[in-house]
């Protein structure tokens, strides 16, 4: 591995740094360069985040920072490659809630024995609140760190012992006819530690099972297959190891009047024959409220009209969507004796005059003729 770089110069803040300035230079460089939005270089970017959050790891974590800034990485690398530390040593590092947009994939895959594993949350939510960003209040099942124990699986007053089959090094070296492999122990399953005498809550499991109430926040502009996630809110890792993360993945509800093509928004809007013939001035729903629209006289159906800057801002950035609103042309109904003849003295006065006032009719009729002349020819 290569001589890496310094933890404080990664996160651009100086040696002296409150844990606030970390936490705020972190989080501005974890968003800049999450894989995610880095679609260009999404490889370099993954190197970086992980740089980025390798270091915040260790510099929010009072022990951690105080033995990197006497031993540097040196210090860090084995407290962290060896056994496992106390219990709940690794635990908290995220455990305030960082929200973070994915899209649909997973990155990563390296991924702890004991850590906690990853949930996912399917949230359904209507297209205002995707477009407008929301806050809802989820309940969600988890196994979480046993409050008796706090997460060492050991019954109060005793405590886990050194694993007596590894002697806490947590791998054993089998014989395997000619070579020697190290194994994960079977008998401590790689914690290092035996628990002679376990909870009685969680039955030396150090997590019990129960439901906690989060409230996440939805940013504006998510669309359905996004993915947020909240940092160390999945499952509690085994015996203190660290928690899962969260997964909340949107689904966002049909809606009655729009639908939704990324940042576009599209609709149907019936107009008149009358307003068709000889233009008007119509309103039409956004999901702003009414905005009005100029109807061109001699308008067809089907005809669609872009009202720009009224669709969705993307929550990955860039500009803001339109909103297409295509033309339905709508027949009268129910007319009375009176206005059938109005309509029947203007198809007369339409089709005297030599003008022709059907715009597709010739090349329809055309296309019929030439597929009848390929029939019968
Ligand atoms: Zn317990
Ligand atoms: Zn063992």
């Amino acid at each position: 591995m290569a001589t890496k770089e310094d933890f404080y110069k990664i996160l651009g803040v100086e040696r002296n740094a409150s844990d606030a300035e970390i936490k705020k230079s972190y989080r501005s460089l974890a968003m800049k360069h999450h894989p995610d939005r880095n679609a260009d270089n999404p490889e370099a970017a993954e190197a970086k985040f992980k740089q980025i959050k390798e270091a915040y790891e260790v510099l929010s974590d009072p022990k951690k920072r105080s033995t990197y800034d006497q031993f540097g990485h040196a210090g860090i690398d084995q407290s962290m490659g060896g056994g496992r530390g106390g219990a709940g040593d690794f635990g908290d590092i995220f455990g305030d809630m960082f929200g973070d947009i994915f899209g649909g994939r997973r990155g990563g895959g390296q991924q702890n024995a004991q850590r906690g594993s990853d949930l996912r949350y399917n949230l359904e939510i209507s297209l205002e609140e995707a477009v407008n960003g929301t806050e809802q209040k989820i309940r969600i099942p988890v196994l979480v760190t046993c409050d008796t124990c706090s997460g060492s699986g050991a019954k109060a007053g005793s405590s886990p012992v050194t694993c007596s089959m590894c002697h806490g090094h947590g791998q054993v070296r089998m014989q395997q006819g000619f070579f020697t492999v190290q194994q994960t122990c079977p008998t401590c399953r790689g914690t290092g530690k035996q628990i002679k005498d376990p909870c009685s809550k969680c039955y030396g499991q150090g997590r019990v099972k129960d439901e906690k109430t989060l409230s996440a926040k939805i940013p504006s502009g998510v669309d359905t297959g996004d993915r947020i996630r909240l940092s160390g809110e999945g499952e509690a890792g085994q015996l203190g190891a660290p928690s899962g993360d969260l997964y909340i993945e949107i689904h966002v509800k049909r809606h009655a009047i729009f639908n939704r093509d990324g940042a576009n928004l599209s609709c149907e809007v019936p107009i008149s024959f009358v307003t068709a013939c000889l233009g008007g001035d119509i309103e039409v729903p956004t999901l702003g409220g009414k905005a009005s629209l100029k109807i061109p006289s001699e308008t067809q159906t089907g005809q669609v009209f872009r009202l720009r800057g009224k669709g969705v801002k993307p929550v990955r950035g860039g500009a803001i969507g339109d909103l297409m609103c295509t033309v339905k042309i709508e027949t009268p109904v129910k007319l009375t004796s009176e206005q059938k003849a109005l309509v029947e003295k203007l198809g007369e006065s339409l089709s005297n005059g030599g003008t022709h006032h059907s715009p597709q009719e010739s090349s329809w009729l055309n296309g019929v003729k030439n597929f009848f002349d390929k029939l019968t020819g």
